[in-house]
């Protein structure tokens, strides 16, 4: 069999489709698990095996610096080295560094990491008083308006159709009017940042036909994964890369759109076929990631998703033998759901399955703390975030000097295993793990990472040596894409995606956190939650381990409730009675007077975003109110804001809305301490409200 039947032969008959459609515009459109990135990473294989492709004119474009690396690294196995596979930003940065001296003149400026400093100043010369916290999101608006290509002038009408609602605490205007300054003062350090790279690639690709016809005449075809969360301002990049051309193959799924709050847009992906009227549309279906049990439970969530929001949706058809059921576990607290975990974790261990396909996944960063401390207890080691940072780390920074040492003076007389062996034992690796956890467990599982990388070069290319396993680690440190470590994945479910585990552990499943509480009053911002979470059943092949807690901490109350993603899916249990939902909802009642809330009604804990204290808790807290009551008071804003032609805030806002929902005041006078309750609204509004919470004016 030739290579390329080989790698055919490996595909099923649609994703073979995609892998020998080399040319023209493809668009695949499957759910998760399906093969996208397999059958794209083939579609290249197939293409260069063919003669049609030379490597180096392909670009495969993925969504993080890890799929890029990954990319990479099965298209080697495959015979193909040498596909340049970036992220959008790592490929303009390219681009723009070659291109500058040319097109502009001088050395490309320094980028800015972290724009909070930028953000500051600018804040500061307008004089307005923002905290840490506004500062923060304030940072990541500006970020929003610049992957929309939106500009200060056009920024305000935008926002507002897009419902941002009021960033930092400030409203459009003032927000657009920072915009500005955030970009003079950027100007005046004679910086750039993160989006500017792709902001100004794009300018000059635009501008100056040389630079075009020289970059389209490097690549020829391209491939974009993870389609469905692409923004406005890589879309135009990637239209100026194509130029009148159409060699691309886009592959995605809507239903794991997970970043459009940060400005992406799966229209693109849906729209394709419409742009490209001749477009392939090839649909996959069969998920060969999971078992019968996991697609059963991903496909239920989202059938009873809102028809609207599950546009294009794939029903999944499972391919695998059958599994474990997934279990659905409640526990009194942090601590004890961790230590739950752990457990789960030591028993697959101990059934053998290898640390490094297990995976614990949660909504934000904020929760690893009790599971790291669980696991660690445990005796278990694990690594953040799928080990981003890995080669920043002093042990892999050292070992890396160290092997670079060796590498000169590697006469190929020891094999190639032992050799890099002896070179960690200089750097403290030992053949056996230590005894101890924490830091120094860690800094064994990453030089036991190198040893076994070592091991894998060596199977993959008899011969290699010393000086091609520092090659390969320059490769992975450049494009940020680290070994395996020995040890179990902790990552947020953003970080989560396009990766697969054999057991999966989805925490914190309760109202407050999935959805997280700042999304429960945009239904749009709640649909974007469920595909995440529907992104974390995904990332399971066998086994998968739902759970939620009852109060946050020890000894805390009880007023957590499971997430309503879990409705109708995990076991009826005494939780679901109406008169324990209602007994919480009435013991989370609080009647306190506040204005911009600074801390939470829920937990008493400062609030850190702007998006919290709009609604008066923090994330980790779940509304203390009973949904059926918020829900009928929505709606009596909504439809009350549309007869007067106003927006719903200047009605009520979400945070007094809140209130009203939590305190349940009987009688006009306990609905006038409610701040955001003035005379005024008391007297326009105020019979409506009573009548809407007890059916009476
Ligand atoms: P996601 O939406 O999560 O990014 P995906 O659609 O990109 O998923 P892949 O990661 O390409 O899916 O594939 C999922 C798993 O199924 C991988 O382990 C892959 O090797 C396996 N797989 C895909 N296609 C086949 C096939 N035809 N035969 C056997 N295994 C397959
Ligand atoms: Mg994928």
């Amino acid at each position: 069999m030739s290579l390329s039947d080989a790698v055919l032969a490996s595909l099923d008959p649609e994703q073979r489709e995609v892998a020998t459609a080399l040319t023209g515009p493809v668009c695949v459109l499957a759910g998760a698990g399906t093969g996208k990135t397999r059958a794209l990473t083939h579609r290249i294989a197939h293409g260069v095996h063919a003669g049609v492709y030379q490597p180096q004119q392909v670009l495969a474009v993925t969504f993080t610096a890890r799929a890029a690396g990954e990319m990479r690294s099965r298209l080697r196995d495959l015979g193909v080295p040498g596909v340049q596979a970036r992220t959008f930003h790592a490929a303009a940065l390219r681009q723009l560094q070659y291109f500058w001296p040319q097109a502009v003149g001088g050395a490309l400026p320094s980028i800015v990491e972290h724009k909070a400093r930028l953000v500051a100043e600018a804040a500061g010369r307008l004089r307005l008083s923002v905290d840490r916290a506004a500062v923060r999101d304030l940072a990541a608006e500006v970020e929003w308006a610049k992957v929309g290509m939106l500009v200060p002038e056009s920024y305000a009408a935008a926002a507002r159709a897009a419902g941002r609602g009021t960033p930092g605490g400030l409203d459009a205007a003032v927000v657009a009017r920072l915009l500005q300054a955030y970009e003079d003062v950027k100007t005046e350090r004679g910086a750039i940042d993160f989006e500017d790279v792709l902001l100004l690639t794009a300018g000059i690709l635009d501008e100056r036909p040389d630079v075009a016809d020289s970059v389209r005449r490097q690549y020829r075809h391209f491939v974009v994964d993870e389609y469905q969360d692409v923004s406005a301002l890589q879309q135009r990049l990637l239209d100026l890369w194509l130029g009148e051309r159409t060699d691309l193959c886009v592959v995605g799924d809507a239903s794991q759109t997970i970043y459009s709050f940060a400005g992406a847009s799966p229209r693109h992906l849906l729209d394709f076929p419409r742009r490209f009227p001749g477009a392939r549309v090839v649909r996959l279906v069969r998920d060969y990631r999971s078992t019968p049990q996991v697609v059963a439970l991903a496909n239920g969530l989202l059938d009873r998703a809102p028809k609207a929001a599950t546009r294009a949706r794939v029903e999944l058809v499972a391919q695998r033998p059958p599994g474990p059921p997934p279990s659905f576990t409640a526990y009194d607290d942090d601590v004890a759901e961790a230590a739950g975990v752990a457990a789960g974790v030591r028993r697959l261990l101990d059934a053998g399955v290898p640390a490094g396909e297990v995976a614990v996944l949660y909504r934000t960063n904020g929760q690893s703390e009790p599971l790291e401390q669980a696991l660690t207890q445990a005796g278990i080691g694990y690594l953040l975030r799928g080990g981003e940072r890995f080669f920043a780390r002093q042990e892999v920074r050292q070992a890396v000097v160290l092997l670079r040492g060796a590498a000169r003076g590697d006469d190929g007389s020891t094999p190639l295993g032992q050799l890099v062996r002896d070179v960690l034992a200089s750097a403290g690796w030992s053949e056996e793990p230590p005894a101890a956890t924490g830091a120094v467990r860690e800094r064994w599982a990453s030089l036991q990472a190198l040893a076994h990388l070592a091991d894998d070069l060596a199977a993959a290319r008899p011969g290699a040596r010393v000086p091609d396993l520092v090659a390969e680690l320059d490769e992975r440190a450049a494009a940020q894409h680290a070994p395996v470590v020995e040890g179990v994945t902790l990552a947020s479910l953003h970080a989560a995606k396009g990766l697969e585990w054999d057991a999966v552990f989805l925490v914190g499943l309760a109202e407050g956190l999935v959805p997280i509480s700042f999304a429960a009053d945009d239904p749009e911002a709640v649909e974007e939650e469920r595909r995440l979470l529907y992104v974390g059943v995904t990332r399971a092949r066998q086994h998968l381990a739902l759970s939620w807690t009852r109060a946050r901490t020890p000894g805390g109350r009880a007023t957590r409730t499971p997430s309503r993603f879990l409705d109708g899916l995990r076991p009826a249990s005494a939780e679901d009675r109406p008169a324990a939902r209602a007994a919480r909802a009435a013991g989370g009642r609080s009647a306190r007077k506040e204005a911009l809330a600074r801390t939470c009604r829920g937990c008493g804990a400062a609030l850190a975003t702007a998006a919290e204290r709009k609604v008066g808790r923090c994330a980790d807290c779940p509304p203390g109110y009973d949904e059926a009551v918020f829900d009928s008071l929505r709606q009596w804003r909504s439809a009350t804001a549309s007869e007067a032609k106003v927006p719903a805030y200047v009605v009520f806002t979400d945070a007094t809305l809140v209130a009203i929902a939590e305190s349940r005041p009987a009688d006009t006078a306990s609905l006038a301490g409610i701040a955001g309750v003035g005379p005024a609204k008391l007297e326009r509004y105020g019979e409506a409200v009573l009548e809407v919470l007890h059916g009476r004016g």
